[in-house]
């Protein structure tokens, strides 16, 4: 089996003792390089879906740095389907070989369709969907992010009988999926709580549509101005908690959900002595991309 679920184990944060918490990390990051963390669990059950039905061609839909990108291009190469990519942004086209997320994509053998970010807005609609049909024939559609019936089915493995005595459930959220899943497989005496990558109103709606009981709150000051955007206080706060911690943390999610853990402890907000699991969403094939950004603004990297 080329994912390892099993190694998505419960690791101990190392917290000052005044701290009055206890912190694990849950290393969904370890279940595979490319199909990490969160992406494994959406797509599990879309890709059993996909053979089930007789599908032979996946196709998806996303940023140029996209961790949805890399992972449906590695699960479909290493599970036999063809890939298709619909990529936003018409200008990087011409560099491929630029961006570590797409090269890998290419190199798993993902063909791609780069559109305009208009159309790329649009991507839902029924006449652009069509295009792509006649496009590409028949191929099993994974929305953008991967968040459909199938996808929070899989997250609501993320918890297991072993995690019921903690007090709080910490995630990052992008489109709401993984912490939909979360929601429903935590007992209703534990908190959930979501930490927003990116700013907008429509998460607390998507998330409300999906979960099944009300034991969850989004926390929405550490998006850190919108998505994938950083600043050098989020990059130093990644590069000490590798340091200190041995555990790498991406810039785009789970960097700014322990950013913000971190904030909140020192603030007092999580009752004493409670236990407390975050849980690694994964990301890290999108740090040598971010890096390549940080490097051409003369910033520091994520080391
Ligand atoms: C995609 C992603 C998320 C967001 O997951 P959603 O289900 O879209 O909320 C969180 N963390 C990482 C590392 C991701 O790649």
């Amino acid at each position: 089996m080329i994912f390892k679920p099993e190694n998505s184990v419960n690791q101990k944060v190392l917290l000052a003792d005044n701290m009055g918490v206890e912190l694990y990390l849950k290393r969904e990051d370890k279940i595979h390089p490319f199909v990490s963390g969160n992406k494994y669990r959406k797509l599990k059950y879309n890709l059993i879906e996909a053979e089930k039905l007789g599908f032979k061609t996946l196709l998806t839909f996303g940023g140029a740095f996209s961790n949805h990108i890399a992972a449906v291009a590695s699960a479909g190469n290493a599970l036999g389907f063809k890939t298709v990519g619909i990529i936003r942004g018409e200008e990087v086209e011409d560099k491929i070989y630029d961006n570590a997320t797409l090269s890998f994509a290419k190199d798993c053998g993902m063909q791609f369709k780069f559109v305009s970010r208009d159309v790329y807005r649009d991507k839902t609609s029924e006449s652009f969907v069509h295009s792509l049909e006649q496009e590409f024939n028949d191929f099993y559609l994974i929305p953008e992010g991967g968040t459909n019936g199938l996808a929070i089915k899989g997250c609501e493995e993320i918890l297991t009988p072993n995690d019921k005595h903690f007090d709080y459930i910490c995630c990052s959220v992008g489109t709401g999926g993984t912490i939909s899943g979360i929601v429903n497989c935590s007992k209703p005496s534990q908190q959930v709580f979501g930490f927003p990558a990116l700013k907008g109103g429509f998460l607390q709606q998507d998330i409300s549509k999906f979960v099944i009981q009300n034991n969850w709150k989004l926390i929405g000051n550490y998006h850190f101005g919108g998505y994938a955007k950083i600043n050098e206080e989020l990059i130093s706060f990644i590069n000490r908690f590798k340091k200190m911690q041995g555990i790498p943390l991406d810039p785009v999610y789970t960097g700014k959900m322990m950013f913000g853990i971190f904030d909140l402890i020192q603030k007092g907000y999580f009752k004493k002595n409670s236990k407390i699991l975050a849980i690694h969403t994964g990301g890290l094939q999108g740090v040598s991309g971010m890096n390549t950004v940080l490097k051409k603004k003369n910033l520091s990297i994520i080391e």
